[in-house]
Parts: C-alpha cells; structure tokens; sequence
C-alpha cells in the first residue's frame, strides 16, 4: 500500500495526461506528482497521427525527435474532384513514438510514473484528499486529474463526464519501405457521414474512416468494408489483420461542467475532440496545459475552490470553438452533398488549414452568416 499524499493524481499518460504533468512541474517545481497508466509503455494507440504544429506553443521543449514525417501536401477529395493545397506544414506521428517521448519528458522533471495499474475507484477521503484505487494499490491526491481518453470509465460511472456525440472510426496501418507520394488525402466519397483519411508516415500510411452511425446503416458493420475499398486505391490490397483497429472517439457536444470537487477531467473524456475533423491531440494537449495552469494556482494558494475555474478557461480557449465547429459538422451530416461541392475550393482548405495549424479559428473562418448562407444554398440545390 502506497500511503503518501500527492498533491496531484494524474490518470492516464496519453497527451493530455503528460502535457498536464509537465506543466505542472514547469510552474511548480516542488509539486509532488503521480501519473498512473493501466498500460505499458510505449503503447499502441489507434490514431492518424495528425498534429497541429500548434502544439508547440503547449510544451516547451523540442518536439522534432518525435515526429515522423512532416507533410506539406494535402488533398481534398469530393465527389471524385480532387482539390490541393501545399501552403501548411502538418506533422504525422506515430503515437507509441509520440506518447512515450511526452511521457519521457514530464518523467524527467520528477514526475512519478507507473505503468500497467488500472485505477478501479475514486472516492472522497475526506476535506483535504481523494483517495485513487487500483488494484491491490491505493493512493491520494489533493488533486485528481482525469485524462482516461474516450474509453475511460471512471468519469462514466462517477457520473461526471460530459454527454459527447460518438464517431465510430476504424484504422489501419500499412507498413511499406516503397516510396509513397507522401500527400495527405482527405476523401468524402467513401462514406455518407464522415471521412476516409490516408495519413503518410516516414514507412507506411495511415488509412481510416471515421464516421456517424444513422440511417439505414444503424446496427451494421459497414466501416471495414467501406475501408477496405478505400485502402485498394493506394495498392493495399489485403488487410493484415493484426494492423486494423476500431476504436469509437468522443466528439464535443456542448459545454458541460468539467470539475467535480477536486476532480478534473481533461483531453478526450472532456469532450475536446473537433466534431468535424475529429482531431484530438492539439486540444488534448491544450486542456492538459490550461488544467496545469489552474492546479499550480491552487497548490500556490492551498485552495481548491480555485479549480472550478478551468470549466471556464477550457470553454474560452478551446469549447466555444469546437461549438463552432459543432454547428458546421450538424449541417455537412445533414445536407453533406449539397454543402460539400461549396467547400470543396483551395481557398477553403486554406482556410480549413489556417484553423488546423492555429494561426485562426473556427470563429473568425465560420461566421454565421457564412453558415446560413451555406444551408440556404444547398436547400435550393438538388440533393
Ligand atoms: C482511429 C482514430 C484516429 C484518430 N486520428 C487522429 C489524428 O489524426 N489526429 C488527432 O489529433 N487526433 C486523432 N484521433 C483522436 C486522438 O487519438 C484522441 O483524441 C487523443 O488520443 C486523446 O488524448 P487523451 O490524452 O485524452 O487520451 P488517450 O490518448 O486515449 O490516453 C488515455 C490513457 O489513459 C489510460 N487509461 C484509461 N483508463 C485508465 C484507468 N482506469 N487507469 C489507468 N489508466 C487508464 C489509457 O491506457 C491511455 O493510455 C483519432 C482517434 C481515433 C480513434
């Protein structure tokens, strides 16, 4: 039994989970922090492996050693016309290479770690702590930080976690040594309510489709099958099974309170996920780091009631723009063939771009005007 009070407990050493540790022993050095993680790492995690160069703003060492392959190219592909733009940089990882370097790095301001020990309970111990239990180990915190990714169950069953909308996404990683034309394709020909990717890396690709259930397609399986005629257009013929993950993302749906106590929760669980790119990582790092800011705070202070503020913090710098993005992706579902021949131009995948690379937002790109007068168009146009 492990006895010492810690003044943060972090769970999960995904993204958010390290940039919150790290962060926090950047502001606090003395801050005694445990971060726990049910897996081994490094870990596989299914992902694309995009990253916003953005990230860089989060975290304030280098990150070069970490990517894999940097990407100038992007294509748009809708209804068989393919658009290019080759004016941003984006960054391809592979995520047991990323995720361990992250949690490398906070490891190395003294953070503690451990590995494959998945936390069970959180309760309230008494006014000063909350006791963390795992299996056969107990711990408490002043702190407790929830950054268990959109499979978590401890937000679910404390009842603490924000209602998000839920995308069905499946992944495959094809390993080649070929010389792959390196662009990164985004296509919407390949399913009615979401994407197909193909994601280059440094020694393969990453494929995927990502999309809504509804409809007709409720209760089906149809995501590998849709996948499986998408990866044939890069010469993959055949699945190796082992390489082919499904894996369901929790998108923001509205703001929800994101403190409990002396519960925090951040990244996925919190909702931060783009419902219409279903980019995680850059606002995953971002909570963590927005959390970290505000739990300094309250280890300076010694008060708690100074963590109710990050609800707010997260809904200023990251939820009112996914709220955005939230109206965007409802009409794209609703009315995706009338809507999409409309933003299927260079000018907006700059503009789509200039949003995933954080030089401008959602809210500044997609005024409402902008959205009306895009549905009112597209009701007049055939369906
Ligand atoms: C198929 C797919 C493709 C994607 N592609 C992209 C992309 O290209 N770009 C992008 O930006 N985002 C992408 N995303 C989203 C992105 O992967 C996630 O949003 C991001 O990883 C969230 O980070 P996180 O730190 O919140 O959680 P995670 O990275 O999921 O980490 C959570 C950690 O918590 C641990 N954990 C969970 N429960 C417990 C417990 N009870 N006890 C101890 N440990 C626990 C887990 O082991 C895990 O290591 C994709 C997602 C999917 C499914």
């Amino acid at each position: 039994m492990n006895n010492s009070l810690y003044d943060v407990i972090i769970v999960g050493a995904g993204p958010s989970g390290t940039s919150c540790a790290y962060n926090i022993k950047r502001l606090k050095p003395d801050a005694k922090i445990l971060l726990i993680d049910k897996a081994t790492f490094p870990r596989y995690k299914p992902c694309g492996g995009g990253v916003s160069p953005e990230v860089a703003n989060y975290l304030d060492f280098p990150l070069e050693s970490a990517i894999n392959y940097k990407c100038n190219n992007v294509v748009m592909v809708a209804n068989g016309k393919e658009i290019e733009s080759n004016q941003h940089e984006l960054w391809m990882v592979r995520r047991e290479v990323f995720d361990n370097y992250l949690l490398e790095k906070a490891k190395s301001t003294g953070v503690e770690f451990i590995a494959n020990c998945e936390v069970k309970d959180i309760i309230n111990q008494n006014d000063d702590s909350t006791l963390v239990i795992a299996e056969n180990q107990q711990f408490s915190g002043k702190v407790i930080v929830l950054a268990e990714g959109g499979r978590g169950k401890l937000a679910k069953r404390l009842g603490i976690a924000p209602e998000n909308t839920i995308l069905a996404a499946m992944e495959y990683e094809h390993y080649s040594n070929e010389d792959l034309n390196g662009k990164l394709y985004i296509d919407f020909d390949y399913n009615d309510s979401g994407y197909a990717w193909n994601f280059p890396k440094a020694e393969g690709l990453s494929l995927g489709i990502g999309g809504l259930i509804k409809g007709k397609e409720k209760g089906k399986v149809t995501l590998p099958k849709k996948l499986s005629t998408y990866v044939a257009k890069f010469g993959v013929e055949q699945f190796d099974k082992a390489n082919l993950h499904g894996h369901p993302i929790e998108l923001y749906k509205k703001k929800h309170k994101l403190v409990s106590g002396r519960i925090v929760l951040i990244g996925e669980i919190a909702g931060c996920v783009d419902p219409l790119t279903a980019e995680g990582i850059r606002p995953a790092i971002k909570s963590g780091y927005l959390a970290a800011k505000r739990i300094s705070e309250v280890i300076s202070a010694n008060n708690i009631s100074l963590l109710k503020k990050y609800t707010q913090d997260f809904h200023l710098n990251i939820g009112k723009d996914l709220g955005r993005a939230k109206i965007m992706s409802f009409f794209l579902n609703r009315y995706m063939h009338q809507i999409l021949p409309m933003i299927t131009t260079e000018k907006a995948i700059n503009g789509f771009m200039d949003v995933f690379s954080g030089k401008s937002s959602y809210i500044e790109k997609i005024s409402f005007r902008r959205i009306v007068k895009l549905c009112l168009r597209s009701l007049r146009s055939p369906s």
